[in-house]
């Protein structure tokens, strides 16, 4: 029969392997940017605990409000007061989903972090799938959508259409399909943190940054209560953000038809002179004509307004204008836990 060998010798061995292999993970953070999401963050907040708990490890949920007018605030103080490694940060007004996002992942302290959305279409049960690819030494982590068969096929298209002139020349690629819900380095965190712009478009900003980065298919689950709050027109403007702030092609795209209708319009009026000349044909016409400066007057309004929108990207971002400002910080995020110190 052996002896067991004294306690100190027994150490666990399978940590101490991993930890050779595999980064061992110190703390996690979850971002949630919400507007009027009570209801959503009540079912939310519970299964993303059990989830973070299960880790095992030191973690802090953030959750961002971005100017909610429902029970939000007061739900989320509950929250915080029952449970202090929930952060709840309330910005003074609605800035926006990506404001809400940046100063979520300027609160955030973990050693990897993770942005899902409140309405449950990011589920937290595939939090454990993405750590285990952060552990092979992927950076980023991001969710694609493997279908959008629930969507029309009016947004389908939309969607294709914007995938495609985000394209740059310059090689940034934007991940079609992949939405916000994604798990990060703090190198990543950290490497957003430094990026300057007031625009903060975060797809295109999470695909500049680089990095390892690998997609993790799923189907998305239909929102849980409300309704998107992405509107087709809100959708429209922020495709233009977007279009406007990783792409030049429009600007190049006038400087050439400019040019190609210049040269058409010369040639053509060559050729009204020389029949004028040598035929002695009357140049006649006004519904061509009036049909012609109409049309380069549609081109011309059309050339300025993209221009316009290019030189108010430049407005916003020379006024300098902080991202978001913030009302309140109630609970104590990783402080909550000793283990993190
Ligand atoms: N959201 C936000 N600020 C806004 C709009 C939306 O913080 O101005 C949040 C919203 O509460 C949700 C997430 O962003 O948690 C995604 O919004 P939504 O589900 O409406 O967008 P979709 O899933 O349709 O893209
Ligand atoms: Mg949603």
């Amino acid at each position: 029969r052996r002896v067991p060998a004294p306690s100190f010798f027994r150490r666990p061995l399978r940590p101490k392997i991993l930890s050779k292999n595999m980064p061992q993970l110190s703390s996690i953070s979850c971002v949630v940017p919400c507007l009027n999401e009570e209801a959503n963050l009540n079912v939310l907040l519970p299964s993303l605990f059990a989830v973070l708990e299960s880790l095992g490890c030191p973690f802090e949920i953030i959750v961002v409000d971005d100017g909610s007018t429902d029970g939000t605030p007061l739900a989320m103080a509950r929250w915080a007061q029952q449970h202090p490694q929930l952060v709840y940060l309330q910005l003074s007004r609605n800035f926006g989903k990506e404001a809400a996002l940046s100063a979520g992942l300027d609160a955030s302290r973990g050693q990897v972090v993770v942005c899902m959305d409140a309405d449950l279409q990011h589920p937290p049960s595939l939090i454990p799938t993405m750590l285990e690819r952060w552990r092979q030494g992927v950076e980023m982590v991001y969710a694609v959508r493997a279908t959008r068969s629930d969507e029309s096929v009016f947004k389908r298209l939309g969607t294709k259409l914007f995938y495609q002139m985000m394209r740059t020349s310059g090689g940034l690629k934007v991940p079609e399909n992949a939405g916000d819900f994604r798990l990060m380095d703090r190198v990543v965190v950290d490497a957003l943190a430094l990026l300057p712009e007031r625009n903060r478009f975060m797809k295109g900003l999470f695909a500049w940054v680089g990095f390892r980065s690998e997609p993790l298919y799923y189907s998305p689950p239909e929102r849980l209560h409300g309704t998107s709050r992405f509107k087709p027109l809100k959708l429209f403007r922020f495709a233009i953000d977007g279009i406007t702030a990783f792409t030049t092609w429009p600007l190049r795209l006038l400087s050439v038809s400019g040019a190609t209708l210049s040269i058409l319009s010369f040639i053509y009026g060559l050729y009204i002179v020389v029949n004028h000349i040598l035929y002695g044909d009357p140049v006649q016409g006004w519904t061509t004509l009036i049909t012609v400066v109409l049309f380069f007057a549609g081109v011309n309004l059309l050339s300025i307004g993209v221009l316009g929108e290019y030189v108010a990207r430049i407005f916003g971002e020379v006024k300098s204008r902080p991202v978001y400002l913030s009302r309140k910080r109630l609970g104590l995020g990783l402080d909550a836990d000793p283990a993190a110190q």
